[in-house]
């Protein structure tokens, strides 16, 4: 059996090493060291060559805007994305969450604080200026904010809060609570709101089937007995699933938020009554975060010997205070492009010492996130932003890639009429076989009604092209953080400004012309429409199988190292997805899969298949 290794001496590089003991194959994946994720990987019996010369890595890791080999180990440099998040969908809630980068903390009420634009600012630690028994006033507290990094708000999620007293500014840190079975372990903003929290988690469960499937296929089986996994991730209904299904498992978990906003207060309480030791609250200030992170390391009589972290921040936490918990340490499972960017830094300057999953850039996520999830957030943030009809409407898309893709086929399918804009001869070829016609923006800036940005680029729109486009032109970003649109060449005196609703703004030319310009050019379904709980379920399935892998895998087998997801965990993820749509899966004959030289059980694809 081989798995990918991505060296972070040559990041780029793929290698394969031989991994032992691995059980047989079976027809279908089940759980456990013997039959779990590992068996999901179960060599090919008669397929597949392990000696095959290792492929050119599927995704090298994408450094964030501003990670350098400098920022590797600072916790807030350059981060970029935060998967794990979604909002509810109250329109009168509009919060941001970035995956990429995002500068711009929306509050409920609509207003827009304008969070760093570089990497710089960064989260203190409290070793470099806080002391945690130095405790910052309310009003301490709320300044604070202004200097927390990207690191942990740029990554927004959070879904309207309808229980959220936000009149009650006592900190959680000072209040004394139980829950009802008497623990106190724990830190929310309020256990009394654990009903509505169960309520949540119980409609995520419903669009989380992977989770529930694993958790049906434990039985008695609990793959992670004696799994003791500290986390840092966005505490929502969905990583609540995440966490309830762990604990299913055998594991046992402490959790702190990965962002300062994007907790849902009501699911960490409910996650609390559950006996779930939970960490965090909506609004924490900058030296909270750290405290709720501490609180789930540093505990007497307790060690983690797993880690499941977002953004990098917990991990290097760690490795700041507690090095030495690395020795009991089986693994790291990491979901951001930044926090496995720093992996790969970590590792290149070999001060990796323990193994870590790569989840970012498993074939699923990347699919899900990108693909299919913008294809259907794109109408819905327009929508409820703007109110408009699609069907007829011209629209122009900057970049044919993934995003591209999903934007143009759910406008394509409204009746809009679609232009495409590239750089790249192949994918602009894409466009045109797709039915697109293959434009440059200046080409058609002047007729379209809606500019789509998903180029991964800078200044795509630049203040040219913004000065020519006709009246009510909506214009907005699915791509990179806030870098495609030139929004700040738009910040000029002879230009109006006019906030008409939440993460909307009319831009207006001294002859009244204006433009619409939706999340100041940031990320537009981050900021203005949720993200599906289905594509979360990917993410969650992903990690946690990457975390059953991880904790069982026997000495040697995985080194000091960032590793990829082997691909037979990625179909197996999307298997356990299947069943949601009634599929039926065919099954290759003997006769097929010796023609096809694979193993009846998959993987199905070389590791350089690009799906
Ligand atoms: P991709 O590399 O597949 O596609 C980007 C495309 O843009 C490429 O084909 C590239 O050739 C093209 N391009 C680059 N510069 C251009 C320019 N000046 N004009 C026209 N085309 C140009 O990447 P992707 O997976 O589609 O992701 C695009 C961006 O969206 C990335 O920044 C990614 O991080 C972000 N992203 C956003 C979401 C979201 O939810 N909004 C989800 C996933 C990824």
């Amino acid at each position: 059996m081989s798995v990918q290794v991505v060296s972070a001496a040559a990041a780029a590089k793929v290698r394969e090493v031989e991994l032992k003991d691995l059980s047989p194959s079976e027809a279908e994946p089940q759980l456990g060291l013997s039959t779990a994720a590992v068996s999901a990987m179960a060599p090919p019996a008669g397929g597949g060559d392990p000696e095959a010369p290792a492929p050119v890595a599927e995704r090298p890791p994408a450094p964030g805007p501003g990670s350098g080999p400098a920022a590797a180990l600072s916790p807030a440099a350059g981060k970029v994305p935060q998967a794990s998040a979604m909002k509810r969908s109250d329109p009168h809630h509009q919060h941001q969450r970035h995956r990429d980068g995002g500068e711009a903390l929306v509050s409920p009420d609509g207003t827009v604080t304008e969070a760093p634009r570089t990497v710089k600012k960064q989260i203190q630690f409290a070793d470099q200026k806080q002391e945690f028994n130095k405790r910052p006033t309310k009003i301490g507290r709320r300044s604070l904010s202004r200097s927390i990094s990207q690191s942990s708000t740029d990554s927004y999620s959070s879904a309207a809060s309808y229980t959220d007293s936000s009149d009650d500014e006592t900190s959680p840190r000072d209040k004394q609570q139980k829950n009802s079975k008497g623990s106190s372990d724990f830190c929310v903003k309020n256990i009394k709101q654990a009903e509505f929290g169960r309520r949540e988690i119980e409609i995520a469960e419903q669009e989380m089937p992977a989770l529930m499937a694993l958790r049906k296929r434990a039985q008695g089986e609990k793959p992670l007995a004696g799994a003791k996994i500290v986390g840092c991730t966005h505490i929502t209904a969905q990583t609540a699933v995440l966490m309830e299904t762990l604990g299913a498992l055998g594991a046992q978990c402490r959790w702190a938020a990965c962002n300062i906003y994007s907790t849902l207060n009501e699911v960490a309480a409910a996650l609390a009554e559950n006996g779930f030791p939970v960490f965090a609250w909506k609004g924490e200030s900058e030296d909270d975060f750290w405290w709720c992170i501490d609180r789930c390391v540093n505990v007497e009589g307790w060690q983690p010997n797993m880690i499941l972290d977002d953004g990098g921040d917990l991990t290097h936490w760690i490795y700041k205070k507690y090095p030495n918990m690395f020795k009991k340490i089986k693994g790291i499972v990491e979901e951001s492009v930044t926090g496995v960017h720093r992996l790969y830094q970590l590792s290149k300057a070999g001060k990796l010492c323990v193994p870590a999953m790569n989840v970012n850039d498993s074939v699923t996520k990347q699919k899900f996130d990108n693909l299919y999830c913008c294809r259907e957030s794109i109408l819905d943030g327009l929508k409820r932003t703007t109110d408009m009809m699609f069907g007829g409407k011209q629209v122009v898309v900057c970049g044919y890639g993934e995003v591209g893709k999903g934007c143009c086929a759910a406008l394509k399918a409204m009746g809009s009429i679609v232009y495409v804009t590239e750089i790249d001869p192949i994918c602009a070829l894409q466009a045109c076989m797709d039915g697109f016609r293959l434009v440059k923006l200046n080409e058609v800036i002047r007729q379209v009604d809606i500019v789509i940005t998903c180029t991964g680029n800078k200044n795509v729109v630049t203040r040219e092209h913004l000065d020519r486009m006709k009246n009510s032109c909506i214009v907005c970003n699915m791509g990179h953080s806030n870098t495609e649109i030139d929004v700040a060449s738009l910040r000029t005196p002879e230009l109006t400004w006019e906030r008409v609703r939440s993460q909307v703004d009319h831009v207006i030319w001294p002859d009244g012309k204006r433009i619409v310009l939706l999340a100041e050019g940031r990320l537009l379904n981050l900021s203005c429409s949720t993200v599906p709980t289905f594509v979360l379920s990917i993410t969650a399935t992903t990690q946690a199988l990457a975390l059953i892998e991880l904790y069982n895998a026997p000495e040697g087998r995985y080194k000091q190292d960032v590793y990829l997801l082997p691909k037979k965990m990625d179909e197996y993820v999307a298997s356990l997805h299947l069943p949601t749509f009634d599929a039926h899966l065919t099954e290759l004959t003997d006769e097929q899969a010796k023609y096809l030289g694979l193993n009846k059980n998959g993987p199905f694809k070389p590791n350089y298949y690009r799906y």
